[in-house]
């Protein structure tokens, strides 16, 4: 990343961060690369963001084309009208920023066939291509794709956020899922799942989702400034971020992962973890009492009034196991 404060840097108010300390290791976001499933309202606007924040890599997944019902939101332009959203995306981030990889997926996740092929585009997804995304931001609009994620995710280890905006455009979420860490998508699952009715059966004829540019726009860059402190570990990532746009109302929480959790892999990582923490508890307690005992031994020989010092008297230590045990031999025969 040019690190050069002038009128031809694009980079100069990002690196300008860094210089005031704000954000340490900013250019450090060129190393990353994040995949932005659904390329919907918060999705593309998303994938905007990242791209003029400089990140590496960027993987884009989508299954739907440009319409002009899209226009009431930011990104797109009409005269796209038709293109595969994937398609238009990337062109207008590579003109909006050259520097970015973009690689573009016209597919479909919740197609069973199509599974494999979305594992393997997360698990080799890394800017080099030899280990897996850093992060995936979920900005798709139904159940079964979010599941899909979350099944993915939890195979294979994989971070991510999950974000929506209410049906009557008027709130919406952000939720940071680590496998093990933090509740999946299985853990709790939605009402409408958990209560057995199916989502497709709520669509009236004639009635569809409204949405707002504004609501979108907001969880958008609520969804990359989350994304940014986690790549870049400054400030606090809440685990879950609610907003309701009626009364201005910002809520957040965190999700314990549930230990009768439907997907596998989850309660597997959740094992992991709690083995990781005990074993991190162990060697942070090893460590104090090692601190500790040093700290003693330091005060001990403060005052050293008798100029003792350590010699050394040219005895091997192994000489001495083996004179020990020699000696043990003869005591036994
Ligand atoms: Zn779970």
């Amino acid at each position: 990343m040019n690190e050069e404060i002038s009128a031809d840097n694009p980079y100069s108010r990002l690196v300008a961060l860094k210089k005031l300390g704000v954000v340490k290791n900013f250019d450090e976001i060129r190393k990353y690369s994040v995949a932005v499933v659904g390329l919907g309202g918060i999705g593309s606007v998303a994938a905007e963001m990242l791209v003029r924040c400089g990140i590496g890599k960027l993987i884009l997944f989508d299954c739907d084309t440009v319409e002009l019902a899209n226009m009431n939101r930011l990104f797109y332009k009409p005269e796209q009208r038709g293109k595969t959203k994937v398609q238009a995306a990337k062109e207008t981030l590579e003109a909006i920023n050259p520097d970015v990889l973009i690689q573009g997926r016209h597919m479909d996740i919740t197609v069973v066939s199509n599974y494999d092929n979305f594992v393997q585009v997360l698990q080799s997804g890394s800017l080099d291509g030899h280990s897996a995304v850093d992060l995936v931001c979920s900005c798709v609009d139904n159940y079964n794709a979010r599941i899909t994620i979350n099944m993915v995710c939890n195979e294979l280890r994989l971070t991510w956020f999950e974000s929506g905006v209410s049906e009557d455009a008027l709130s919406g979420h952000v939720q940071l899922i680590v496998p093990g860490v933090f509740a999946c998508y299985s853990c709790v699952p939605p009402l409408l799942v958990a209560s057995g009715i199916d989502e497709s059966t709520l669509k009236r004829d004639g009635v569809c989702a409204a949405s707002l540019p504004t609501t979108m726009g907001l969880i958008a860059g609520l969804l990359v400034q989350n994304t940014l402190k986690y790549l870049l570990q400054f400030g606090q990532v809440s685990n879950y971020i609610g907003y309701s746009a009626w009364t201005d109302y910002f809520s957040t929480m965190t999700v314990k992962p549930n230990d009768s959790c439907p997907d596998a892999n989850c309660l597997h990582w959740q094992k992991v973890v709690q083995m990781e923490q005990q074993n991190k508890k162990e060697q942070t307690s090893q460590d104090a009492v090692e601190t500790a005992h040093s700290d003693m031994e330091t005060k001990l020989h403060e005052d050293n009034e008798w100029s003792i010092e350590v010699v050394d008297n040219g005895f091997d230590t192994n000489q001495s196991q083996e004179m020990s045990s020699s000696l043990q031999d003869t005591s036994t025969t």
